[in-house]
């Protein structure tokens, strides 16, 4: 296998900078593992670490700082078969530490290389989270406040099951990476440098200095059993393959036609618990039945079984542009919570206008006609108000007629729910006169 370094555009650091030791040993890596360029993804964000990507014929994907891993890991989910590698420097890993741990956590299989020079090199050598305390930097006192990050022990602690930790100088690093690489799960190596540019010079680091400061810390040198389980794409995929597909939205092909033109507003006003979301999913479905277009907007808080419950539907002979209802033509009210909340409509009612009242529900004064049903001695439960409501809606023949709302039923339900929906329906349709308690 031959190097798959980019010959048009050769690696460009500062003298003595640590990263050009670490392209170059990628490169082996990649030769020793007798890698194409085509099956290697390199993914990098901002930093000097960023140029990477470019210096090898390979894949390569680059984005905003401290995002890189989110890339490798939609990049990794999508096509398993590249071998994905991350480079990023220790300033982005601090910016997308959350993205550090989660990918710790979730042990998808791509390769993590730290470039860690203790500091921002490309924006001026501003102090990172891996920089420390006494060490001087253009954040001015900012790095004295703060100790500086072992990121293999984060690492370690987050769930990663490969951490490793070299110097950009070691002798091993070509093979360290190639381990971690052909590691089937997240791994990560944390490799050390010098940044003679921004921060070693003015701080006096040196790669001996540095070689014993990693001497002195705790060992790390992959596998990390306690934390070794199954790789995320792989347990991802046998537990979905077991699912079935979501079906897409329902076609409904018109079954009947409409004389109706123009636009109504339909405003639905109920509680928590009175399917009034799904009365107004019901009366979409009618009037789509005719070939008419719809549009719903529900409102509901975040409670369940608390609090009000609207819906916002839009009847129209031609397609709905705008789905806002300020001026409804006909409003349902069937609960004080939802009344309460859409009180300002009522004043906006016209005599043409019609209000489908529950008796017991008070409404603010308006100039519409009202409709009340005395549910409460019909023995009718209060999540079947809105059903109904539809019903009274139908039988006004305005709208929607009694066939339409039959055929959203059809559309929305099967089995016992549909049973149970026609028989309230053919209840009512067989003693509409007695639901009616007055209209006014
Ligand atoms: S600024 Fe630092 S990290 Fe960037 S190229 Fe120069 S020495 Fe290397």
């Amino acid at each position: 296998m031959s190097s798959l370094l980019n010959r048009d555009r050769p690696p460009v650091f500062c003298p003595g900078c640590s990263h050009d030791l670490v392209v170059r040993a990628l490169d082996r890596a990649l030769v020793a593992m007798g890698k194409q360029g085509t099956e290697v993804a390199i993914v990098t964000d901002i930093g000097c670490s960023g140029l990477f990507d470019t210096f090898f014929n390979s894949h390569a994907m680059h984005g905003l700082h401290g995002r890189a891993l989110t890339y490798a890991t939609g990049l990794k989910m999508a096509r398993p078969e590249l071998t994905v590698i991350t480079i990023m420097g220790d300033g982005g890993m601090g910016i997308g530490g959350a993205h550090f741990l989660s990918s710790c956590r979730r042990n998808l299989d791509i390769t993590l290389l730290v470039l860690n020079n203790f500091n921002y090199g490309m924006t001026g050598g501003q102090c990172s989270v891996t920089t420390s305390p006494v060490a001087s930097t253009a954040s001015g006192f900012l790095n004295e406040l703060e100790p500086s990050l072992d990121i293999c022990k984060v690492a370690s602690a987050a769930g990663s099951p490969w951490v490793d930790r070299v110097m950009a100088t070691g002798k091993k690093l070509p093979e360290q990476i190639r381990d971690a690489v052909q590691y089937q799960g997240f791994s990560l190596v944390d490799i050390w440098g010098v940044c003679p540019g921004r921060y070693s010079k003015r701080n006096r680091v040196t790669l001996k200095g540095l070689e014993e400061e990693m001497a002195a810390l705790p060992p790390v040198s992959g596998a990390v059993q306690e934390n070794e389980r199954d790789e995320y794409a792989d347990l991802y995929r046998r537990k979905s393959s077991r699912l079935s597909l979501p079906s897409g939205p329902v076609d409904i092909e018109p079954i009947y036609s409409s004389a109706f033109t123009g636009q109504k507003d339909i405003l639905l006003l109920g509680a928590a618990g009175q399917r009034v979301n799904t009365a107004g999913e019901l009366l979409c479905l009618a009037a789509m039945s005719a070939g008419l277009h719809v549009s719903q907007k529900n409102d509901y808080p975040i409670t369940v079984l608390r609090g009000h419950s609207i819906s916002e539907v839009v009847l129209s002979s031609s397609p709905v542009l705008y789905t806002g209802t300020g001026h409804p033509d006909v409003v349902f009210a069937l609960a004080r919570e939802g009344v309460t909340r859409r009180r300002s409509v009522f004043e906006k009612l016209k005599p043409e206008n019609l209000v489908i009242r529950g008796k017991g529900v008070e409404v603010p004064e308006h100039e519409g006609k009202t409709i009340t049903i005395d549910f409460k001695k019909l023995r009718i439960p209060s999540m079947h108000w809105a059903l109904i409501s539809l019903a009274v809606l139908a039988e006004e023949k305005s709208l929607i007629t009694e066939k339409m709302l039959r055929a959203g039923l059809a559309f929305r339900f099967s089995g016992n729910s549909l049973e149970e929906a026609e028989s309230l329906l053919n209840h009512f349709f067989s003693r509409k006169n007695s639901y009616r308690t007055s209209h006014s």
